[in-house]
């Protein structure tokens, strides 16, 4: 079924409680835990309790929930209060792009200057 926990899924695992991480905020159809090798002061992780691999194939399949994983960033972000300095929302699709875990996430950095472009 599609969104269905996947046995073989780290952040499956982190959603069931399975794997401890550190949780800052849960709703519904989300969580959020600090990235455990931070490239930010604020470096938190947004995912969908569903398992999809990437955000553009969560997006196409359940866009609501999508749209609750940008809200909660947002609110990450305002609970970091990194919200009014300015902080970025990173989906990184693909292993060319750095993805490394393939379940769809939103990486919430902030608390120091972020440079443009990316690396
Ligand atoms: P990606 O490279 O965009 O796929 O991001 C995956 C992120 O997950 C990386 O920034 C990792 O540091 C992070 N990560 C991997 N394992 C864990 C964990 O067990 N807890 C929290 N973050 C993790």
């Amino acid at each position: 079924m599609a969104g269905a926990p996947q046995p073989d899924c780290l952040f499956c695992k982190i959603v069931s409680k399975d794997i401890p991480a550190t949780i800052v905020r849960e709703s519904a159809t989300t969580v959020a835990f600090r990235d455990i090798n931070p490239q930010a002061p604020t470096h938190v992780l947004v995912i969908p309790k569903a398992h999809y691999p990437d955000a553009a194939s969560l997006a196409a399949a359940e866009p609501q929930v999508a749209a609750d994983v940008l809200r909660e960033a947002g609110e990450v972000a305002a609970d970091e209060q990194v919200d009014g300095t300015g902080y970025r929302i990173i989906l990184n699709t693909g292993s060319g792009a750095g993805q490394t875990v393939f379940h769809a996430h939103a990486h919430v950095l902030g608390g120091r200057g972020l440079e443009w472009p990316p690396g």
